[in-house]
């Protein structure tokens, strides 16, 4: 089922989004066990991202393979144990959060990848900056040491009109085209789960996170 999923999703994919640019698929892991992550590794699934900092380190040398994504919210007291171990940091989503991996990858001489998070449905419930605030804070970060810039992800809220929906993917589009101009580390737009990455492909997203489409509901209990 799982390399059934991958297999398929990926052959979809081939075609690129909406401006045929390549898109990357990142496998939402949380709760799911190594061996289910190493089934879809092994079905041809490159990158992997997970939402908490504890299941990222216990399942850090158990999973063979696969580019490793943070996608969570990110603690700041946490940010040390994900430093050099991952290839993108999806959630920066204040200042301090910014400011902490830029020390601690300067102190470990590394640089760590991120990207912006834009609270495109200006929700309550979900971290990020407004969507105003994206291009100062885009070009803010591309000049600090220790990190590289390279785009943004948005979360869509709930809802069932894809006008509305679609409209949210096109500012985040529209921003991450204004910064791409400016800033040359620019490249990945995420934005898209299960239920609207095909909305979000359309758009321009160029990567999509997706946990149930590969593995099937989640049961939390685990
Ligand atoms: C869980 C999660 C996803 C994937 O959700 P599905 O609806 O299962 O595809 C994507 N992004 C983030 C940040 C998540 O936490």
């Amino acid at each position: 089922m799982i390399e059934e999923n991958v297999k398929k999703l990926l052959a979809s994919l081939e075609g690129g989004n909406c401006f045929h640019e390549p898109v990357t698929l990142v496998a939402a892991t949380k709760t799911r066990s190594p061996e289910e992550i190493n089934r879809a590794i092994a079905a041809g699934l490159s990158d992997i991202g997970e939402n908490k900092v504890q299941e990222f380190c216990e399942k850090f040398d158990l999973v063979k393979g696969g580019n490793r994504h943070f996608i969570g919210h990110l603690q700041t007291n946490k940010v040390k144990y994900l430093i050099g171990k991952t290839c993108l940091i999806h959630s920066v989503d204040r200042d301090e959060l910014a400011e902490e991996i830029a020390k601690r990858s300067l102190a470990a001489g590394t640089i760590t990848n991120i990207l912006v998070q834009i609270n495109i449905g200006c929700e309550e419930t979900k971290g990020g900056y407004p969507l105003e605030e994206g291009l100062g804070v885009a070009l803010a970060l591309a000049k600090t040491p220790g990190l590289c810039l390279n785009g943004f992800m948005a979360m869509l809220p709930i809802s069932e009109d894809e006008g509305y929906l679609g409209g949210l993917c096109e500012k985040m589009r529209r921003l991450y085209e204004e910064a791409k101009a400016q800033i040359p580390t620019i490249r990945y737009l995420s934005m898209g789960m299960s239920g609207d990455y095909r909305l979000c492909l359309s758009h321009g997203s160029n990567m999509i996170r997706l946990g149930t489409a590969i593995f099937g509901e989640r049961d939390y209990s685990r």
